[in-house]
């Protein structure tokens, strides 16, 4: 038997990343997953990768018709939601005195009001007892240059769980939220740095990471497993650090 056995979960962004090795945890796990994505091929692709119960639903999380959509498919398969990650997020570099209006709205649009409505149009089809993890970010605590408009809006989602938790306890529905120190995926293609800027950055952070590296996918996905699943049947409105012990020293 495995830790999500007949429990259905929906990833949001789980096409790449840590939303993608999460999905194939969870599947592996047992459960039945469905994940989400901006661009259909990448979704197919990632479906087929996962293997297992899955099921791939195409959105945008700062849409919110493509919300409803997601959900009326879950509906209309599943009946209900044990577990919902939501874990879709951008990450841009802008300074201060460059940061536009574009850069905010997208930003917040994506990370702040895009996992408010994913979690919000979930409340009908939660389950009693149902878990709920949000992906916030080690920059929710720590300043890094370049990058205060992303970690405005992951300071917003721990936020979010402590009001959450404390809304939603008459269901026991637990709200908690896992955030990752730098991890080895694409969104550091897409932050907008060539590459030697990449490579002087990567540098520069893993220096201030006692463990002395950048962290792997699994690695969060199994501590988003933990949050998952009744391991963790005593933890609500958590922020778990999975950082190398960066945030800690
Ligand atoms: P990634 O770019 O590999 O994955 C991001 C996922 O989110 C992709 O599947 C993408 O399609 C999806 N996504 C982005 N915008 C979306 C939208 N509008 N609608 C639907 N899906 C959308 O990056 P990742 O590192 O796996 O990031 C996942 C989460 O982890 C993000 O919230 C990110 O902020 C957070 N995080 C990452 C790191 C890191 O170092 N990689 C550190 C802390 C937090």
């Amino acid at each position: 038997m495995g830790k999500l056995s007949g429990k259905i979960a929906v990833i949001t962004g789980g096409n790449s990343g840590i939303g993608l090795a999460t999905a194939k945890l969870f599947a592996k796990e047992g459960a039945t997953v469905v994940v989400t994505g901006r661009r259909q091929a990448e979704l197919d692709a990632a479906v087929a990768e996962i293997g297992g119960n899955v099921v791939g639903v195409q959105g945008d999380v700062s849409n919110l018709a493509d919300l409803d959509k997601l959900y009326a498919e879950v509906k209309t398969q599943f009946g209900r939601l044990d577990i919902l990650f939501a874990n879709a997020g951008i990450s841009e570099l802008s300074p201060l005195g460059a940061v536009t209006e574009e850069h905010f709205d997208k930003t917040f649009g994506i990370n702040v009001k895009g996992l408010l409505f994913t979690v919000q149009k979930a409340l009908p089809l939660l389950t009693d007892g149902a878990s709920v993890i949000l992906n916030s970010s080690v920059a929710n605590t720590v300043g890094f240059e370049g990058f205060g408009v992303y970690a405005a809006t992951k300071a917003a989602v721990r936020s979010f769980a402590r009001t959450w938790t404390a809304e939603l306890k008459a269901r026991r529905i637990r709200v908690n939220v896992v955030s990752p120190g730098p991890i080895e995926t694409p969104i550091f293609d897409k932050i907008g740095l060539s590459v030697e800027q990449k490579e002087a950055f990567a540098a520069n952070i893993s220096n201030q990471v006692p463990l002395g590296r950048f962290g792997h996918p699994d690695e969060i996905a199994q501590a988003v497993l933990f949050l998952a699943s009744s391991d963790s049947s005593y933890v609500a409105g958590v922020d778990l650090y999975v950082d190398g012990g960066m945030v800690a020293v």
